[in-house]
């Protein structure tokens, strides 16, 4: 039976180091949040961002703006907390309204107020493995696997997804563990490959959205599982993996809700 591999402990431990070190700095840090127009879904992640950050000495600076703000109006309000010398990270509520292209915006915040590390710059330094700020969701799931004290070096892992937030920065994260990393996706499971390349995992992650995409039986015995998919199945949230099959096989394995969730807040 698999170690269940809790992200609830491991925040409240890293949440205790960002403690002691924002009670060592001069000024409180401040985190300005935007949130455009109402959606039940983001005042949920304001609600539990500004608890986090308060409870750490941060202070969460929030900004809600008009609805029908237009793409120029919300790069402006961008480019003003950027110059303003008090603000030390920048953060997007999502979702947002059609009229505004995330991609484009996120652009527009300074690199070093990019606490998502989604801006093109802090992306690119992963590459170069000199990332200072990392995407929270692979942030998330490199601590997990390093709470395991598994080595990754020459490790067959496989992530299934290939997200710009998850799957694509997490791959370079492991690769620079010398992990040997196959990336599965829509096109793998198209050409009927992913169960095949499932089989092989050591270390298995899936960031898809699809409940019960990955079958237990497909997993290897003593595989490390981390499951990212957040789906609602009835009134139950289900990750992407067949949890009770997967349990059986595999060493360690996440629970959903309660693996990489309640870390990637705290990342
Ligand atoms: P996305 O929709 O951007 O990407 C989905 C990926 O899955 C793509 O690479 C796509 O090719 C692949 N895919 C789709 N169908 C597939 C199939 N049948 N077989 C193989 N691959 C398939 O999704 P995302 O934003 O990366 O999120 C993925 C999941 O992770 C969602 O359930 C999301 O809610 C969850 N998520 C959780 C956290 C967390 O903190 N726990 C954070 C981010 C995302």
């Amino acid at each position: 039976m698999a170690k269940l591999l809790e992200g609830k402990p491991l925040a409240e431990k890293i949440k205790e180091e960002i403690k002691s070190e924002v009670s060592s700095l001069k000024k409180k840090p401040v985190l300005a949040s935007i949130q455009v127009g109402d959606n039940a879904g983001a005042e949920a992640y304001v609600k539990s961002q500004k608890k986090t950050a308060e409870g750490l000495g941060i202070e969460y600076q929030f900004h809600k703006l008009n609805q029908d703000i237009s793409e120029m109006s919300l790069i402006e309000f961008i480019q003003k907390l950027n110059a303003d010398k008090s603000v030390n990270g920048i953060i997007i509520q999502m979702p947002l309204p059609s009229q505004i292209d995330y991609k484009k915006i996120s652009q527009f915040i300074l690199p070093e107020k990019d606490v998502e590390g989604m801006h093109p710059a802090n992306i690119g330094k992963i590459v170069f493995g000199k990332a200072k700020i990392l995407p929270c969701t692979p942030a998330a799931v490199m601590e997990l696997l390093n709470s395991t004290g598994v080595n990754l070096y020459g490790k067959e892992v496989v992530v299934v997804g290939h997200s710009e937030i998850v799957g694509k920065p997490l791959s370079l994260l492991l690769l620079d563990k010398f992990a040997t990393v196959t990336i599965c996706h829509i096109g793998t499971s198209g050409a009927g490959k992913l169960e095949e390349h499932v089989r092989k995992a050591e270390v298995l992650i899936v960031a898809v959205g699809k409940a019960g995409l990955i079958k237990g039986e497909w997993v290897k015995e003593g595989a490390i599982v981390i499951d990212v998919g957040i789906n609602r199945v009835g009134d139950k949230i289900v990750g992407d993996v067949e949890f009770e099959a997967a349990e059986k096989r595999a060493a360690y394995i996440t629970p959903v809700p309660g693996g990489v969730g309640p870390l990637t807040v705290t990342m």
